[in-house]
């Protein structure tokens, strides 16, 4: 499908319809057809974006909170206007079925509206003197210019996730976003121009050659803070490069989120929450159930349950409005779904539902529940980012929390009972930076997004995402 006349109005200067030097093509993964190309930019644009972002810091931090709070309005406001063709775009160059790609837009546009109000509230501390004629306060001023590296499987809310509170906060940032996603990227930077924020204040660099340009966000000095979300090693790799001008970080890796099943659970509750969790984006988040721990006792009747309710959804092309399930980001994501499944059933596991290729093309997996699964299967320690369920059984509260917690990541953790003492005394267990009780689906813009362990460092959404981009200073006045 050609891109409209409305979307090529929102992001026409940097595409050419035309493959040509300089510009990368943006591919369909439903149908793999090239939508259309876009301008490829090198680490010099990358150091001229963290020139004018530099050049504009003083003027927009400047500004009173309520200023930039009123720009960030408008911002949300056009992406609800547009929101109808922001979905079109991520469905097109992500896949993602259209029902759920206007969950996305809606999703990344309360980022706008919840810092905007946010930015009014960056309240310092008057603290009790230590001494007559003294006077002691902080104040909350902007962390500086920063860099925002995105991926591809939220393609705009990651985006407003970092930008909104960065410019909320008085920041400047330059951000480049996953070469799978750039048009998405595009039209919500245009969005960002049309509502009033200055050249300059935020910029977009789309590029194929992503470690260049994240040698230039971490080596520039003028660059305070990189804020990251990927994969693990990209991230480790980031995070050490930053070492050098120590930069502040925020860093939302992998996950491999246990979902724990316990025999007093709501069955129902159970596999809606497990559906939710597993098979939104087809897999492709990084808070997706990974991990199916369920009781013995409810294990059998929670995987016929589960593979019933997977065989209504529709496997499809994303545009399709009867579509649950889109295709995979390309035929390399689907081919180490496989390899992980089939590694599991070699193993002695049982696909009672999919377990195989789609035939729709080689970016389709069947969504698929697999019984049988054990801790030590490569797909209980991998994170699969893919429309497979594998579900591992247990006998005890104890046994449940040991394997759930036997992992370096730490970013989402559910649970299903209904007994709250347990609830209670797994939520505290669970080594997790959030933990999903009998809800399969926890990520809002007013709660605080992240993970512990090796899944990351700090904190998106909710208060705790706008003092991410603020630095606190402690100010003595004596003499008084
Ligand atoms: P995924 O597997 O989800 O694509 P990546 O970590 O590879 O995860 O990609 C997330 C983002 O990081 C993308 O914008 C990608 O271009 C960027 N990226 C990948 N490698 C590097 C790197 N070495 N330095 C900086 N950014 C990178």
């Amino acid at each position: 499908m050609l891109l409209s006349q409305a979307h090529l109005s929102l992001i026409g200067h940097h595409l050419s319809a035309e493959p040509k030097a300089g510009f990368f093509p943006v591919i369909n993964p439903a149908d793999g057809t090239v939508l259309t190309h876009v301008a490829d930019r090198t680490a010099e644009h990358a150091r001229a974006a963290i020139a004018l972002a530099d050049a504009a810091l003083a003027a927009w931090s400047g500004q009173t909170n309520k200023a930039r709070s009123i720009i960030l309005k408008r911002w949300h406001e056009l992406m609800v206007d547009h929101a109808e063709d922001l979905a079109l775009l991520v469905t097109l160059e992500q896949g993602r079925a259209i029902r759920e790609a206007r969950g996305e837009v809606i999703y990344g546009a309360s980022f706008l509206e919840w810092f905007a109000e946010e930015a009014k509230r960056a309240y310092g501390r008057t603290i009790p003197a230590t001494a007559p004629g003294k006077h002691l306060q902080t104040i909350k001023q902007a962390v500086g210019v920063c860099a925002a590296i995105t991926p591809w499987n939220f393609p705009i809310s990651m985006i407003t996730r970092k930008v909104a509170p960065a410019l909320a906060a008085g920041c400047t940032v330059v951000i480049k976003p996953s070469e799978e996603t750039p048009l998405s990227a595009l039209a919500v930077y245009e969005l960002a121009l049309k509502a009033g924020v200055p050249a300059g204040v935020l910029s977009i660099i789309n590029a194929t050659d992503a470690p260049s340009i994240g040698a230039v966000f971490t080596e520039d000095a003028r660059v305070r803070k990189l804020s990251f979300t990927g994969s693990t090693p990209v991230g480790k790799a980031l995070y050490a490069q930053c070492g050098a001008t120590v930069k502040r970080m925020s860093l939302e890796l992998g996950g491999n989120a246990p979902f724990l099943v316990f025999d007093d659970a709501d069955l129902d509750a159970a596999v809606e929450g497990a559906i939710g969790s597993k098979f939104r984006n087809s897999g492709q988040t990084c808070v997706c159930a990974n991990r199916f721990f369920v009781q013995a006792g409810i294990y059998d009747a929670f995987a016929s349950a589960l593979a019933a309710r997977v065989n209504t959804m529709k496997l499809g092309d994303g545009l399709d409005e009867a579509t649950h399930l889109g295709p995979l980001i390309n035929a390399k994501a689907v081919q180490k779904v496989r390899r992980l499944v089939d590694d599991a059933v070699s193993q002695g596991a049982i696909a009672v539902m999919g377990g195989t290729v789609s035939v729709l093309g080689d970016c389709f997996y069947e969504a698929t529940v697999l019984t049988g699964v054990t801790t030590a299967m490569a797909i209980a320690s991998t994170e699969i980012f893919g429309p497979v369920a594998p579900l591992i059984r247990f006998e005890t509260e104890d046994d449940a929390i040991r394997m759930a917690n036997d992992t370096p990541f730490g970013l989402a953790a559910y649970a299903y009972t209904r007994d709250i003492g347990r609830a209670m005394r797994i939520a505290a267990r669970l080594e997790s930076g959030m933990v999903g009780i009998n809800d399969g689906l926890i990520g809002t813009e007013l709660t605080p997004f992240g993970g512990i362990k090796e899944s990351g460092l700090g904190r998106e959404g909710g208060s705790e995402g706008l003092d991410e981009y603020l630095e606190i200073k402690y100010i003595s006045f004596a003499g008084l």
